[in-house]
């Protein structure tokens, strides 16, 4: 079928084979319209990304268990002070390794027909009238393809996006970067999640089947490379020194009695291993999310192109396969400009009201960072470590947060 894709009108295009793209190119071809996905990525180069899939996404769709994902089932979680709690969770979620988890979705896409084709990065030209089609075009080989309705799947930095929707401002960008690093030796390979001091964000240490994805994620107009990978730094060395020893600190430099020739032989290892990697996630303010449109004559967002990620976690895995499925259903019923109110209707008001909170998430509460109050509060009160249990898996959403927040308080178990 691909073999004669210069000579083929596709209903539609999807640029991008990231969750989004893929899924949307599979619920579509299954439902019989004739798709063309674009798949961009160079196949060294996966996704920068934790790769952190809660189990709210794993129950929607069972099948992503088949990818090859290491489960978790418990998590530490550390306030910016350094004081940590163990989050025991009744469902686990899935960290995967994105090159894992990225071909299984296309390789469905394929299975159910799409035709995948890797023709490096394509630019799109518009219709010039309405009837006419878009014409997608490889910017490596200069081939040419048309189709009716255009799927924009690029991610964060769509160009396709900002041509039809409008750029988004740094303020409505985190920043995140990381390395992949070898497992430990020894010792169990917990997964944690730190409060940074100082910074908005968070620092994570995900274990894969086969590697760590460290990373650190905060708020692009904030954003101090050289301070941030000093933490990084600190937090990976500390890591791996936790695993011989679980009374160390948590950021390595945050002890003035600690061993600096381990300290020194576990960097020197690490850094002859670490493989970096960074990219932006979209965190969208209430009025932007209000406003920007995702739909449009012939045209659609969806994912990271849409803006579609939680500003307080940069979780955007669920978002990009939830709006995939939105926009297939909307399609496959011939109002495809229904998408819109049926993203708006399903898990926009989440987005908006994590938008809000962002900012006193990481902000501060009482006279301490509010994650510092979240984490002690949590280590003392059953009913608060419930929900942060919740929040983790993605079982409790940011709408209800205060008023579940508020009842469990009153209940001290
Ligand atoms: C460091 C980091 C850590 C993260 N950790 C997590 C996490 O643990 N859990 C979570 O849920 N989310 C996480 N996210 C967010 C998550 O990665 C994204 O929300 C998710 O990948 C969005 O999926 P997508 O399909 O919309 O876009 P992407 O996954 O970015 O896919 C877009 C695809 O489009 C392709 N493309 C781009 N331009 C073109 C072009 N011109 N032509 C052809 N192809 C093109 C790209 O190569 C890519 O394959 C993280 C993000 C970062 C940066």
């Amino acid at each position: 079928m691909c073999a004669l894709i210069n000579s083929c009108l596709y209903d539609v295009v999807v640029v991008g084979a990231g969750p989004a793209g893929s899924f949307a190119a599979e619920r579509l071809t299954r439902g019989g319209v004739k798709v063309a996905l674009f798949d961009g990525r160079p196949a060294d180069e996966p996704k920068a990304c934790g790769g952190g899939v809660t189990s709210k996404a794993l129950k929607a769709w069972p099948h992503l268990l088949e990818a090859a994902a290491r489960t978790v089932n418990e998590v530490e979680m550390y306030s910016p002070a350094g004081r940590g709690i163990r989050l025991k969770l009744k469902e686990p979620f899935a960290i995967y390794s994105r090159r894992a988890f990225d071909s299984h979705l296309r390789e469905r896409a394929r299975n159910a027909g799409a035709c995948v084709i890797s023709a490096g990065r394509v630019s799109v030209s518009a219709p010039k009238q309405n009837n006419e089609c878009w014409t997608i075009k490889s910017t490596n080989t200069g081939e040419q393809w048309k189709c009716r309705m255009l799927v924009a799947a690029d991610g964060a930095n769509s160009a396709i996006a900002r041509r039809l929707a409008g750029a988004l401002t740094n303020s409505e960008m985190e920043v995140a970067f990381g390395y992949r690093t070898p497992l430990p030796s020894s010792g169990d390979v917990a997964t944690v999640v730190a409060f940074l001091p100082r910074w908005a964000g968070y620092a994570w240490a995900f274990p894969r089947l086969d590697h760590i994805s460290f990373g650190i994620a905060t708020a692009q107009d904030d954003f101090d490379h050289h301070s941030l990978n000093c933490l990084l730094w600190d937090f990976m060395i500390g890591y791996y020194l936790k695993r011989e020893d679980a009374t160390s600190p948590l950021w390595s430099a945050a002890s003035n009695a600690r061993d600096k020739a381990r300290e020194k032989d576990v960097e020197e290892k690490l850094r002859a291993t670490a493989d970096r990697y960074a990219a932006r996630i979209p965190g969208l303010s209430p009025e932007t999310l209000d406003q920007r449109r995702t739909t449009g004559d012939g045209w659609a967002l969806l994912g990271d192109a849409a803006g579609f990620a939680d500003p307080v976690t940069g979780e955007g895995i669920y978002y990009a396969l939830r709006s995939a499925e939105l926009f297939a259903e909307a399609y496959l019923s011939g109002r495809p400009m229904d998408f819109e109110k049926m993203w708006r209707a399903d898990f926009g008001r989440e987005l908006r009201r994590a938008g809000q909170m962002r900012r006193r998430f990481y902000g501060s509460f009482h006279g301490a960072p509010f994650t510092d109050r979240l984490v002690d509060f949590a280590r003392l009160h059953g009913g608060i470590r419930r929900t942060l249990c919740e929040l983790v898996v993605g079982d409790q959403g940011y709408v209800n947060l205060k008023r579940t927040l508020v009842r469990r308080a009153a209940w001290p178990f």
